[in-house]
């Protein structure tokens, strides 16, 4: 048997109004990763196994080439492409699930059709310090995905037959990809039992880990040849790793969307790293992604010094400037947490 995490009630509150209303929206986070998508897809998919007609995914922005094979991605309405049509569908629905995201402002221009929509709203996540905007907000910091809430949700629902293969598909790749394949996050004896709940919906586990991380463009392996030769600093003191890449040297590579993703773990596979960053220009936007090994809090220094958050041993953030002042502003911050870093 499964443990019971989301409390009695929470389900109990969200089930009635998932039963009552008909015009379902589930919107996601802004740059969409395999948990947004996969949680997202899956509770769309159980949806509308269940009978739901008019249910809509809408994502604020695309997502990478290697959750394009994902059940259900045609249906995706991409907010920077299909504007109207993001707007028209929450303004008309009845009920809107945010999955994944803790705040409003991380699905930008979304933010403020979702604030202002009249209709009831469910969050389910699992990141720390929920914004308090849903009549229903299932937030679980210490589960290592918010597919795996969806897919507790769903069951404490009582409606497990609902959920099909597509839908055990994409709950699989959220779980897998929030968890770098099962290798942080994932000791939990519950994340086992689920896989077996999963595959005995017919999923081929080793088929969506091979569309997720083995469909590479040669590119991508030559850029992650060079940013590790050319462009990776090493901080020994602070046990700290940066690695930076211009929009000029990303375009070098053919780029396709998410292709610079698992870039910030590969120096962690140092001994000596506890503490790796990626700082990388994109579009004019500095994107930062942290990542850490043990206690170092990613999302303290995410917060503190680029205004951004997430979890312990994973973080991110945007900064307003130049690159050169992004990698300033790191190495200025890092003598600070020498503490945290010995
Ligand atoms: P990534 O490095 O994969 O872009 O992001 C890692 C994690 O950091 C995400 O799962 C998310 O929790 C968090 N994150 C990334 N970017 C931002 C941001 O701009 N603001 C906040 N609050 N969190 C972010
Ligand atoms: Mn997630």
């Amino acid at each position: 048997m499964l443990n019971k995490i989301i409390s009695e009630e929470n389900i109990q509150k969200a089930k009635k109004l998932a039963l009552h209303y008909d015009k379902i929206v589930i919107v996601t986070h802004q740059a969409p990763d395999g948990d947004a998508l996969g949680s997202s897809l899956g509770l769309y998919h159980f949806l509308k196994q269940f009978g739901k007609k008019e249910v809509q995914v809408i994502v604020p922005n695309d997502y990478p080439a290697f959750l394009h094979w994902m059940p259900g991605t045609k249906s995706v309405i991409n907010a920077e492409w299909q504007g109207r049509n993001a707007e028209f569908a929450i303004a008309s629905a009845d009920l809107i699930f945010c999955l994944d995201f803790n705040t409003l402002k991380r699905i930008s221009q979304l933010e403020n059709p979702v604030r202002q929509s009249k209709a009831k709203k469910i969050l389910i996540d699992h990141h720390l310090s929920p914004e308090d905007f849903c009549d229903v907000t299932i937030s679980h910091p210490e589960i290592s995905s918010t597919s795996e809430l969806v897919f507790r949700f769903i069951c404490r629902m009582g409606m497990f037959e609902y959920v099909n293969e597509p839908c055990a598909e994409c709950i699989y790749t959220g779980m897998m990809t929030d968890t770098g394949a099962f290798t942080y996050n994932s000791s939990s004896y519950a994340i086992y039992y689920i896989i077996s709940e999963l595959l005995q919906k017919g999923i081929d586990k080793d088929a969506i880990y091979s569309r997720v991380y083995n469909q590479c463009k040669e590119g991508r392996v030559r850029m992650q040849g060079y940013v590790l030769y050319e462009k990776m600093k090493i901080f020994d003191e602070y046990k700290t790793s940066l690695i930076t890449l211009s929009e000029e040297e990303h375009l070098r590579f053919n780029p396709e969307r998410g292709d610079t993703e698992g870039f910030v773990n590969i120096p962690l596979s140092m001994e000596k790293i506890v503490f790796s960053a990626f700082i990388r220009e994109d579009k004019g936007i500095i994107r930062i992604s942290l990542r850490s090994k043990g206690t170092f809090p990613t999302n303290r220094f995410a917060a503190e010094v680029y205004d951004g958050g997430g979890h312990l041993n994973a973080s991110g953030g945007e900064f307003l400037g130049t690159l050169a002042e992004a990698v300033r502003k790191f190495e200025e911050a890092l003598p600070g947490y020498r503490d945290l870093l010995e």
